[in-house]
């Protein structure tokens, strides 16, 4: 891997606490390129007591920070996001190489994770208080907004560069020094922000990275240590709830972005060329690896089959192999129980009457391969109904009117993201309306962007990320009442 960087030096294998390069008490740990199976860097395991240490220099550095001005902020805040850019094909390979997704996808996620530290970097300046008047005669208030304190984070693997800097740009920003915990699969991406944090200038210990394979050991460090003021988190619904259960012992601040179960509606009247992009896109995007992945398709009546064939056609020309090749459109998965739950989605339909049109079969390449499937005949007995499938998956639901289709994409615990296709002005704001989801993507399938409120309702989770509304997450108000 090295000998594939301009710049060797972002390929870093220690942990970055307080400024500095450390080892771990519980040795090394392997992280392989799922492409091949091959270990390509072995990482610092760090102990608990390591990572208590990490959150007390966090600490420290956090008070020196938090008196920075807004523009003194803005401006290192700027410098990390001109390196990344600098170093954007550098820092894509090293994803590419750790998480599997083709380079053209690597480069894209460096290049939006990257936008969230210029967007909240230019929010540093703008962290406006209020006043209000007064309810006597002689009182005056004033509302000021303050950094919480450290923030932790818990990230996980299918977008390892920005999943983080979603939540460490606005903290930063906001005063906050940063504890990040990457998924044990994809360390390297975070550790190679760290080597920029550190060039940028941002201070030591503002920014820290901690590595371990022990989730469950650093999730608890960051509930039960009371200097961790704020625990942002983004994962499956089942650890979100782990999560809040410990973090309830300190009633902690959360922000919980969790599992999603999209639905992606085709209506009669919807361009169905379009649609067929927005559902490649939306579905086949990472390799059907992202929580915002349209997981089941309804399809109209009348358009039904004419879609299946378009879609059909079009995911027959995806190019699937390793990411690091030119070309490619699809990656392998993350790891063979990833493989695992896609056969066991395609079987269960199998089973109960849906018939696999395209693909279904495991690659005898080495490396997580499973290539791109289309069931026609889903219905809501099978397991994708209520399940993520995570996975190059797209099953075809048929409906006949709007209200039915309505109630069954609201019919799950998750509230997401949501797509729909249609061209009925008054349709299109109806079923906005009406889908309760935190996101919806009308006549497109890409709905992510640092300048607009990413997150879910029901148990999909809790609080924003992007927008001028996810710095809020990372500050306190506080109200002064004074007698003048
Ligand atoms: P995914 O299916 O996306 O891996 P998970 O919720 O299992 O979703 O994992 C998201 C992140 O949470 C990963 O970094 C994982 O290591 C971490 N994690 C898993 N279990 C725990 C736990 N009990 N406490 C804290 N973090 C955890």
């Amino acid at each position: 891997l090295e000998s594939l960087l301009d710049d060797p030096d972002l390929l870093a294998t220690s942990a970055y606490i307080d400024g500095q390069w450390v080892d771990g008490d519980n040795g090394r740990f392997d992280v392989t390129n799922p492409a091949r199976g091959d270990v390509i860097a072995q990482v610092a395991d760090l102990s608990r007591a390591q990572v208590a240490n990490a959150i007390a220099q966090a600490e420290t550095a956090q008070k020196e920070w938090a008196r920075w001005t807004g523009k003194e902020r803005a401006a290192v805040l700027r410098k990390w996001f001109d390196l990344m850019m600098l170093h954007q094909e550098d820092l894509a390979t090293i994803l590419t190489a750790e998480q599997g997704k083709p380079l053209s996808e690597a480069k894209g996620e460096i290049a939006y994770g990257a936008a969230f530290i210029e967007f909240f970097g230019e929010e540093a300046k703008r962290i406006y208080g209020e006043t209000i008047p007064g309810h006597q005669r002689d009182k005056r208030i004033t509302v000021i907004k303050q950094p919480v304190g450290v923030a932790a984070s818990i990230t996980p693997w299918n977008f390892p560069n920005a999943m983080i800097t979603r939540k460490a740009a606005p903290a930063l920003a906001a005063g906050c020094a940063f504890v990040a915990r990457p998924a044990g699969e994809t360390p390297l991406s975070a550790l190679a922000m760290g080597v920029l944090a550190d060039r940028a200038g941002i201070p030591a210990g503002v920014f820290n990275v901690v590595t371990s394979s022990s989730a469950s050991a650093i999730g608890k460090e960051f509930c039960e240590n009371p200097l961790v003021r704020k625990l942002t988190f983004t994962g499956s619904t089942t650890v979100g709830r782990i999560l809040l259960e410990q973090a309830a012992g300190q009633v902690k601040k959360c922000s919980m972005e969790l599992g999603g179960n999209a639905p992606f509606i085709v209506f009669d009247d919807a361009d169905l060329d379009k649609a067929v992009e927005g559902a490649i896109l939306c579905k086949f995007r990472n390799n059907g690896q992202t929580c915002v992945c349209a997981n089941r398709i309804y399809v109209q009546d009348g358009v039904y089959d004419a879609f299946a064939e378009k879609l059909t056609a079009r995911v027959k020309e995806l190019k699937i192999g390793d990411g690091l090749k030119s070309g490619m459109d699809l990656g392998p998965l993350i790891n063979t129980d990833a493989v695992e739950k896609v056969r066991e989605h395609i079987a269960d339909a199998k089973s109960k009457g849906g018939a696999v049109i395209l693909g279904g079969e495991v690659h005898d390449m080495p490396g997580n391969f499973i290539t791109p499937t289309i069931i026609t005949g889903a219905t809501k007995d099978m397991a994708f109904a209520t399940e993520e499938t995570f996975g190059p998956l797209a099953p075809l639901f048929r409906f006949t009117d709007e209200d039915e289709v309505i109630a069954l994409a609201n019919d799950t615990i998750f509230g997401l993201a949501s797509y729909f296709y249609a061209k009925d002005l008054s349709r299109v704001y109806k079923v906005a309306e009406a889908l309760e989801y935190g996101i919806v993507g009308v006549n497109t399938g890409i709905i992510s962007t640092e300048v607009a409120p990413f997150g879910g309702i029901k148990q999909s989770g809790l609080g924003r990320e992007g927008s001028h509304h996810g710095i809020e997450e990372f500050l306190e108000m506080k109200y002064i009442c004074m007698a003048v």
